[in-house]
């Protein structure tokens, strides 16, 4: 299926190192756990999180009395889920916080170049598939070429996109979309912002005041704050993240080019590190290739 396809790259390269150091070593000893934390940090699992995981690796061993290597595979898949849902706010398949029958807000946020509007018309697809009524708010005034990008997305879905000219304030076109979205009587309005981080402090700026626009004119909105972050960028995309939670209450993450990366590993750093649950995952550049991440269906398909 899309999702073993879109993640062929990390599992040959994952489950072709665990197989490798499964058969090289017969015994589980400090040796072997030394380089298992190897081949999880060079899947961009992330060096805190990897630590985490070797002690409870180790404390598991001990307690089933674990002897030999290939028992604990099982071990290993296991211990990598249970890190991800160590958070006790995980749910199994993450789903997006929308209210029924009235309109709900999504606020994209995320540096150039990411896949925040190759995302945002993705997801303007999936729920226009499940009946929804979707509007697009072109709010990166920005970067060139990224009104017309959402507008071809538009187009593509057959959703409106709500804009103003180039280099206009952000926060009137986002406005002017959630007027256009009630009108409508839509059911989901989707915001895109700029992603400059050459002026980090100008951007955040920008996306508070974005964001109060939202929060006046519809109460208990934006429903959504999604950051996107690129899966290839390793960890650039957790200092990213770290950036944009302390600017703004990010509520989930979209993790893109998963399919590009070996490094998939990513995804359990992002859960264990910065408790943000990632709500959908980027397997290539068409219109379905957006996917609600399952972390028990992405541990398994690394090791299968
Ligand atoms: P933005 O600047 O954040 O709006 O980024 P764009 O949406 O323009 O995407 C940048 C590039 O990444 C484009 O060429 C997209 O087609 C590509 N892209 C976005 N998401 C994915 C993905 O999940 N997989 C792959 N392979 N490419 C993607």
């Amino acid at each position: 299926d899309k999702y073993k396809e879109g993640l062929a790259k990390t599992r040959g390269s994952f489950s072709g190192k665990i197989n490798d150091l499964i058969a090289r070593y017969r015994k589980v000893d400090e040796d072997f756990f030394e380089d298992l934390e190897e081949i999880l940090i060079s899947a961009d699992v992330g060096m805190a999180t990897v630590m985490d995981l070797i002690d409870e690796l180790k404390m598991e061993v001990k307690r089933q009395n674990i002897k030999d290597s290939e028992q604990v595979r099982e071990v290993i898949s296991e211990k990598l889920v249970e890190i991800y849902y160590g958070d006790e706010t995980a749910q199994e398949v993450e789903q997006l916080n929308l209210k029924d029958g009235e309109l709900s807000v999504v606020l994209f946020v995320g540096v150039n170049g990411v896949g925040k509007t190759t995302t945002i018309g993705k997801l303007a697809h999936k729920l226009t598939q499940e009946g929804k009524k979707v509007v697009l708010a072109a709010g990166d005034t920005f970067r060139a070429g990224a009104i017309e990008q959402l507008e071809i997305w538009g187009e593509r879905v057959g959703v409106e996109v709500i804009k103003h000219s180039a280099g206009s304030d952000p926060a009137a076109v986002i406005y002017d979309g959630v007027q256009a979205a009630k009108s409508r009587q839509a059911d989901v309005l989707l915001c895109d912002t700029a992603g400059r981080l050459q002026n980090k402090v100008n951007l955040m700026n920008e996306l508070s005041k974005v964001k109060r626009v939202i929060e006046r004119e519809i109460p208990g909105a934006p429903h959504e704050v999604l950051l996107v972050l690129d899966a290839t960028t390793g960890q650039n995309a957790m200092s990213q993240a770290k950036t944009f939670q302390e600017a703004t209450d990010v509520t989930g993450i979209v993790l893109t080019k998963l399919d590009g990366t070996a490094k998939g590993g990513i995804v359990l750093a992002i859960r264990n590190e910065l408790h943000i649950p990632v709500k959908f995952v980027g397997l290539g550049e068409k219109m379905t290739d957006l996917q609600s991440f399952d972390a028990q269906a992405f541990v398994y398909g690394l090791f299968s």
